[in-house]
């Protein structure tokens, strides 16, 4: 089989121990075949043809048969014309010849040129893309259906590119929250006093690394210049599209490839241009933390002050305020000022830390499990309700887990001294924390009382839920 002439592209065995590193070996035969696919030969018409559109050249031949077509292109590996549909006048048809025989496509322009997925500014580089696909895929078939079945990946890709940055591959570390059985609920008020007592003061995580798991963020790729994957090891041929990029780390693999890569994508902070906005899960991988630097700076700011400030959590800062911090935070990261010095109103860093949660994609409670809450706030059982509200937190994200406990901890901490639970905090707090799949004006009006409950009851019994 063709894979055989790889072998000598393979200087070295590749080794399994990480400290004994190898530069990655790209392997060329793909490469090779590229370089050797047939290029596209332009058959022009000798006439001028009335009936061609404007973004064809002079290989539209106009309505003109099959047979006289493949007539015109016989003899010549990668010749290609353009004729009109005798039976669809108006449709058109690329006629191209490769292995010996014509190939027809319904050629489509919409301002791109494209036959199947991907879209060309020219018909030539079309072709171009077509010769390359057809020849790799006609000869090395075989070779291509196996290649990911011995990935360098472990090896020598992705984890030794992120040698540097201390990162190991990574596995899922969240510490299983405990399992609880609900107390009966007259003796809830006893069982409030002891956690509150117990996190009087602000805990400090003890885990500074982040192991969470993280899918890559793929998107197709077009890449200038020979690219090899960064899973396979092999060429990424084409012209356009020849594979998919993450958009988070950067990791370069070929589209069926990126279907096996690992859930450990890192991402890289040049490439995570803001704080706000920008999704639980990849913000904390990014730098590295257990939570959103945001929510444990705002907390912490919020407890140095003291939460006894009147009206806080329901009073507003300034908005104009509250975007300075915002664009601290998505300037200077963890190193934004947010001291009494910078804002004095305390009120204007609790208002960017309800703008930091209502602005995330995804929720805290994300969308796939807003129902799941919803519905445990519909039961009419304390106990039951509170187990439902349990499985539902039990199934969030780890980096969603572990900023919702932190942030239950802080508002009860925050219930306490205020004296009496304060109602109108988990009216604000709902909709911040938690947002319907679909927003519907009706929906969210339903709903918002049963968010409003969720959130109080995270809140009562923040120390056996989490
Ligand atoms: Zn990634
Ligand atoms: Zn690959």
């Amino acid at each position: 089989m063709a894979a055989s002439s790889n072998s000598s592209l393979s200087g070295s065995s590749l080794s399994s121990d990480p400290e004994d590193y190898q530069p990655p070996i790209w392997k060329s035969y793909l490469y090779q075949l590229q370089q050797e696919s047939p290029r596209p030969k332009r058959i022009t018409c000798p006439q001028e043809m009335e009936s061609r559109p404007k973004y064809y050249g002079r290989e539209f031949h106009g309505r003109v048969s099959r047979e006289y077509a493949d007539e015109l292109l016989a003899g010549a590996e990668g010749a290609y014309l353009i004729r009109e549909s005798q039976r669809q006048p108006g449709t058109h048809t690329l006629a191209l010849r490769f292995g010996h025989q014509t190939l027809n496509y319904r050629l489509f322009y919409d301002g791109k040129h494209f036959v199947g997925e991907k879209r060309f500014e020219s018909v030539h580089d079309l072709v171009t893309d077509a010769l390359i696909t057809l020849y790799i895929e006609t000869k090395a078939a075989e070779y291509i259906a196996r290649m990911t079945t011995n990935p360098i990946y472990e090896h020598l890709g992705y984890t030794s590119l992120l040698k540097d940055k201390t990162v190991h591959r990574l596995s899922r570390g969240r510490t299983e929250p405990r399992r609880v059985t609900f107390q009966r609920d007259d003796r809830r008020a006893a069982e409030i006093a002891s956690p509150l007592v117990r996190r009087t003061v602000l805990k400090d995580a003890p885990e500074k690394q982040c192991s969470y798991e993280k899918i890559h963020n793929f998107k197709v790729h077009t890449f200038r210049g020979p690219h090899w994957c960064e899973y396979c090891a092999n060429f990424m041929w084409g012209l356009i599209a020849q594979g998919v990029r993450c958009s988070d780390c950067g990791l370069n693999v070929h589209k069926q490839c990126s279907k096996l890569v690992p859930s450990d994508c890192q991402p890289d902070l040049r490439r995570i241009k803001k704080v706000f906005s920008c999704d639980l899960t990849t913000l904390v991988k990014a730098h590295n933390a257990t939570r959103p630097m945001v929510v444990d700076m705002c907390i912490q700011e919020i407890e140095l002050r003291g939460m006894k400030s009147e009206g806080l959590y329901r009073v507003s800062g300034f908005s104009e305020h509250i975007e300075d911090v915002r664009l601290a935070f998505d300037r200077d990261g963890d190193k934004a000022d947010i001291s009494a010095s910078a804002y004095a109103d305390i009120n204007i860093i609790a208002g960017a830390l309800k703008l930091y949660l209502r602005d995330l994609p995804i929720p805290v409670i994300t969308f796939e499990l807003y129902t799941k809450f919803i519905q445990a706030a519909r039961i009419p059982n304390a106990d039951t309700r509170l187990e439902a509200i349990h499985e539902g937190l039990l199934q969030l994200p780890p980096a969603h887990y572990e900023t919702l406990r932190y942030l239950m901890a802080h508002l009860k901490r925050f219930c306490v001294l205020q004296g009496d639970h304060d109602a109108e905090t988990w009216d604000r707090l709902g909709p911040t924390l938690m947002q319907p799949p679909e927003m519907n004006a009706l929906t969210s009006l339903n709903d918002m009382r049963l968010q409003k409950l969720v959130v109080q009851l995270m809140i009562e019994h923040e120390d056996v839920l989490f």
